[in-house]
């Protein structure tokens, strides 16, 4: 497999309002996409990135209000990192301090991660990395560009037994063990050539609790490839690693296949084409409510059911 690295992350929320407030003015993400669940066009289905939404910057939301929060454990994403330089963890420190946003540090395979979560329960890290990281921020009016989150840096898989995804990863989807930290159970893969972006770390803490899906958790966690013909390529390996494979399905934005890992996380690739700007231009990305074909008829009554969002 061809896999490029991270593509995108989806996580279920409660309130999009508090969300939205969340993700563009504490962390300094763009809102680029404003759109439906396409199977339930009475809810959002929003994205959040970069300038462009790069693959690999993009984390993505379903909102479920009322509906009971998760737990994080066992059989999930239970942590989707984000990358910042070095130098900025002194910056990131402070700011979820004013923000009154519970945190902890850790080092990790060399670099300094902040672990917290957000408004829902989330895991997010920002790792303060070292490695070189040329990916442009959003620029936002109180997080200096030196500063901004460039992107994702990994995403963290818990399973208390992991080789089964190990051997996936490894012998079908092209990843390569890079690193490990032993006293912590991790173990951290790479994809294509490495670097913020394109890591997935795999945690295998023995007595990790099962994880519930809800509120505060990560649905899928999709890896990148080029085009349609690489997807494809992509497609026909799982199948012959013995995984259940969806078809190919058109998300406007980028095309997808899914499948269910053997840990029970939902994996899914995606194609880097043709992107975010298909269907508005790039200045005023997710500032306009984009539907699907089948629901522009219907766009009066689902606007008016729709909570407006921060700006
Ligand atoms: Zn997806």
């Amino acid at each position: 497999m061809n896999l490029l690295g991270l593509h995108h992350v989806t996580a279920m929320a409660g309130d999009p309002v508090a969300n939205v407030a969340f993700y563009t003015r504490v962390l300094g993400l763009r809102l680029i996409k404003r759109t439906v669940n396409f199977d339930d066009p009475s809810t959002y289905h929003l994205y959040f990135g970069d300038t462009v939404g790069t693959p690999g910057s993009a984390l993505t939301f379903f909102y479920w209000a009322g509906q009971p929060r998760g737990r994080i454990g066992s059989g999930q994403v239970s942590a989707t990192a984000w990358s910042v330089p070095a130098a900025s963890l002194a910056f990131w420190t402070a700011r979820l301090t004013t923000h009154l946003l519970p945190f902890s540090t850790e080092s990790r395979l060399g670099d300094t991660v902040l672990r917290f979560t957000d408004p829902d329960g989330l895991g997010l890290e920002i790792v303060a990395t070292h490695e070189p990281d040329a990916r442009q921020p959003w620029a936002h009016p109180e997080i200096p560009v030196a500063h901004g989150l460039r992107g994702f840096h990994s995403v963290t898989l818990t399973h208390t037994s992991s080789a089964r995804t190990a051997a996936l990863l490894v012998s079908t989807m092209g990843a390569r063990e890079i690193s490990r930290e032993d006293a912590t159970h991790r173990v951290r893969y790479a994809f294509a050539t490495g670097g913020p972006g394109a890591y997935l770390d795999l945690l295998a803490p023995p007595d990790a609790p099962r994880g519930q899906p809800g509120l505060g958790t990560v649905h899928h966690v999709a890896f990148r490839v080029a085009d349609d013909e690489a997807e494809l390529a992509a497609r026909s390996e799982w199948q012959k690693a013995g995984l259940n494979v969806s078809p190919q399905m058109d998300r406007n934005y980028f095309h997808s296949i899914y499948a269910r890992e053997p840990g029970g996380v939902l994996f899914e690739i995606a194609t880097d084409t043709p992107g975010f700007a298909i269907d508005e231009p790039l200045e005023t990305l997710g500032t306009n409510l984009k539907l699907p074909a089948q629901y522009e008829a219907h766009r009066s009554a689902i606007e008016a059911a729709l909570p407006p969002l921060p700006t």
